[in-house]
């Protein structure tokens, strides 16, 4: 059965220490690796994954080619790292047009590291329409993050909700299955819809309850559920330790596993 986890951070080496101390430090959470493709793909090797995306997020404007550069350099076999367009970014919709040209297919955006609402079409709807013309998936951080205030509602499933619907034909990933801690919205607004709009797993299927996620997977669809872990923030180990506690069938597994992902990047 192939494993392919849709959900991982990874950074150049020169930056990868004082990234991951920043962020440890504003979460609050302690790393389960070093946040460098190596020690990702050490990982990968101890729990069988065979491929990881890594979601790369530009938390200024002027970071969006050197992202994309550091993208097509760092892809390999094991690893398929996404670009990342700001929304300040000058000219965002060109940049996910550039993205696409160079071969990335996809990229993420993280609504409270770039200070955005998905639903502020004046700012927003250059980047989805340019996205769902050359076919890029977006995955978006949903629901709320560790490091920002609980009430901070700007990855809403609401906002995605209506994402979707103003663009039906644009590909997009909700991640932590649809919302980290706002799942009551999630099963509400977003598990069950059809069309383009895809969840992963990553850090919430052990929150959720192995009984709770397994009704919003099959109420969803294993075609538009992918296996995710957050590496460095979870490890794969334990990440699929707890997907196996879902008790899928092996059709099902091997759908949300790897099938799924296999299709959407075309891996
Ligand atoms: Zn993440």
């Amino acid at each position: 059965m192939r494993i392919i986890d849709v959900h991982t951070h990874a950074f150049p080496d020169a930056l990868a220490e004082r990234a991951i101390a920043e962020l440890a430090d504003r979460c609050g959470c302690r790393p389960a690796g070093d946040g460098t493709v190596a020690g990702l793909v050490e990982a990968m090797d101890a729990a069988g994954v065979e491929v990881s995306v890594i979601c790369s997020i530009a938390t200024q404007p002027a970071h969006v080619g050197s992202i994309l550069r550091w993208c097509v350099a760092a892809r390999s076999d094991r690893v398929l790292p996404l670009a990342s367009v700001h929304p300040e970014t000058p000219d965002a919709g060109g940049w996910v047009r550039r993205v696409g040209e160079a071969g990335v297919p996809g990229i993420k955006l993280h609504t409270m590291y770039q200070d955005f609402r998905p639903d502020d079409w004046s700012r927003m709807d250059a980047i989805y329409a340019a996205a769902a013309e050359v076919d890029l998936v977006i995955t978006f951080h949903a629901g709320m993050d560790f490091g920002w205030p609980a009430d901070d509602d700007r990855a809403s499933p609401v906002r995605l909700a209506r994402v979707h619907e103003r663009f039906p034909d644009l590909r997009m990933i909700c991640s932590h299955m649809g919302a980290w801690r706002m799942w009551d919205l999630s099963r509400e607004h977003l598990v069950g819809r059809g069309g383009e709009l895809m969840l992963e797993t990553s850090y919430s299927l052990d929150q959720i309850g192995p009984d709770v996620a397994a009704r919003m997977i099959r109420r969803h669809g294993v075609d538009r559920v992918m296996f995710g872990t957050d590496w460095p923030w979870a490890r794969p180990i334990d990440s699929l330790r707890h997907f196996e506690r879902l008790g899928l069938t092996d059709e099902e597994k091997a759908a949300v596993l790897g099938g799924t992902a296999q299709r959407v990047y075309g891996i």
